[in-house]
This record gives C-alpha cells, structure tokens and sequence, in this order.
C-alpha cells in the first residue's frame, strides 16, 4: 500500500509516501506560501507516485464535517490566501483516490496511537507547542470532531502570579496561545527560546501554563497518555518542570498510577519524533483507504 501523506503546517509543508506499517519511504519539504504556489509543489510531488489513497494533517481553522458544503476548506485562517481555500477538492480534481483529512493534531494524535508512544491505547491526547498551540484528541478509538474540531490552545489558564505580559492572541489575549506559544514567548522575552538560558524564568512560566492546560485536560477527559511535541518542547527541560507542575495542580486527586508514581511515562514527547504529524497524515490516508474499501464490500 502507497499512501501520500501532507502535514501542511502554517509554517512548513512536508509531504511524504507511506506505508501501512507507518514508515516513510521518501519525503520532501518545503516553505509555506499562497495557496497556488505551495499546491503546485504538492501536486508536483504525487504526480508519479501512484498512491493508493492520501492523508492530509492541516493547519486550520479547517472543515472537517462531512455533511457541510464547505468539507475540506481551510475556513478563517489569517495566512494570506488561504480563508476559504478547498484544500480538498483541488487535490481530488487531480488525484482519484480516497482522501483522508483532518487537523494537523488530530493527525499526530491518531499517528502516535498506531505506531508511537500511545501505540496500544485507545486514548491519548496530542498537544503541539511551537509558533501556536494545537490540541488532538483520540478518544475510545476514534478522533474526536464535535461540532468543528477541538481548539484547546485557546483555552483560558491560571495566570502565572509573577506574569504581568498581556498575551498575543488577537482573539482573546491571554488564553494558552497567547501566554505560551513559542510567538508568545519571543514577544514577551524579546529573544528566541533557544538563546534563553535553561534556568531562565520564561520556562517556568512555560512548564506553569502548559501544565495548568494539560490538568484540564487530564480531569476533563481522562487520557491514557498526553503527548507533548512542537519546536518549543526541544526544551527538553520542560518535561520534567511540567511533569511535576501537573502533579502539584492535582495533588493526588486523580488516583492512577499513571499519574501519582509513573508520571514519566504519561506525559512524553512523540514516540514518533519529528515523524509524528507526517505519520499521522499516513494514518489518516489508510483509513480513507480502508473506508472507502470497507463501504464497497
Ligand atoms: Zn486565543
């Protein structure tokens, strides 16, 4: 089985061929820009690839219901040209294969779950700490939409006590995108994340957010696994500072092991390394593929 795989990125493209075990046999990346342009390099990629179905892990705002006119849109997104673009369809005028289509994180969630740290779980969630904040989840075995999809790094946190920054999000300020995305970390330190020092404050403040985030989520839904990955989680040193920020904010009121004793191994980064939103993007194509070969019998 040959499945295309694209984890459009607002950043990054990366698109890549796949097989059903999850390994990527061959890959290319590239800056992301208008629409047409970055498509072209795309569609000029699977031109001779000959795959069998494909799997897209998007940036969004995007359409992911089915029963709508607009399924397969990137829908308000400020990047410029793509609002409103049918991301979709433009590759299915050229491609007749079953397209599978989700969120960049919801990609990475179901990847994780099939071949990386989640693998065996029914249940893990994905959170994606870079330029924004992203949250997938993958929950009693399916990936879960609602009514668009779930926005869970705009979710409002505890302020930090010594934290007097406004936040970035021009919707809300201060929510977890505005306070500690890798763009909310430069805007209020005025120097990337990596030319901080590893004891500096910004990382605490960090470990703070994302791990008031994550108890949320924890309490909220009860995950098997909470996977962290995204450019700002190079850090390494965040692990453990949220690993045990999380246990101080629930302090032992969820009682699983998991939690109390081996928190170690329930708050990780992907199994799948960088590999995680591409191979989800896989994971996404194999199940269109499947679908579409289950509907037939
Ligand atoms: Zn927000």
């Amino acid at each position: 089985m040959r499945i295309g795989a694209i984890e459009a990125g607002g950043t990054k493209f990366v698109c890549g061929v796949g097989n059903e075990n999850g390994e990527i046999e061959e890959r290319i990346h590239f800056q992301t820009r208008r629409p047409e342009e970055t498509m072209e390099k795309v569609i000029d990629f699977f031109r001779d690839k000959r795959v069998d179905s494909m799997g897209i892990g998007s940036f969004g705002p995007i359409d992911i219901d089915h029963s709508s006119p607009t399924y397969g849109y990137v829908t308000t997104t400020p990047k410029p040209g793509w609002a409103g673009y049918h991301f979709v369809g433009t590759l299915k005028s050229i491609f007749d294969v079953p397209i599978g289509w989700d969120t960049d994180v919801n990609a990475a969630a179901l990847g994780e779950a099939k071949w990386g740290a989640a693998k065996g779980l029914d249940s893990c969630v994905y959170y994606t700490i870079g330029t924004g904040i992203g949250v997938g989840i993958y929950s009693e075995g399916n990936l879960i939409h609602g009514l668009v999809h779930p926005e869970g790094g705009h979710t409002l946190t505890r302020r930090h006590p010594n934290d007097t920054f406004g936040g970035i999000c021009p919707y809300h300020g201060d929510c977890l995108e505005g306070m500690a995305s890798g763009s909310a970390l430069e805007a209020r330190w005025k120097a990337k994340g990596d030319s901080l020092p590893k004891d500096h404050l910004a990382w605490e403040m960090e470990a703070f957010y994302i791990a008031h985030a994550i108890s949320s989520v924890i309490l909220t839904l009860s995950p098997k696994k909470v996977i962290i990955g995204g450019g700002v989680m190079k850090q390494a040193q965040l692990f453990p500072m949220i690993r045990e920020e999380v246990g101080r904010i629930l302090n032992g009121y969820v009682s699983s092991a998991s939690i109390v004793s081996d928190i170690e191994y329930y708050i990780v980064p992907p199994g799948l390394g960088e590999n995680a939103g591409l191979c989800g993007a896989v994971a996404l194509g194999a199940r269109a593929l499947a679908y579409k070969q289950g509907n037939k019998g």
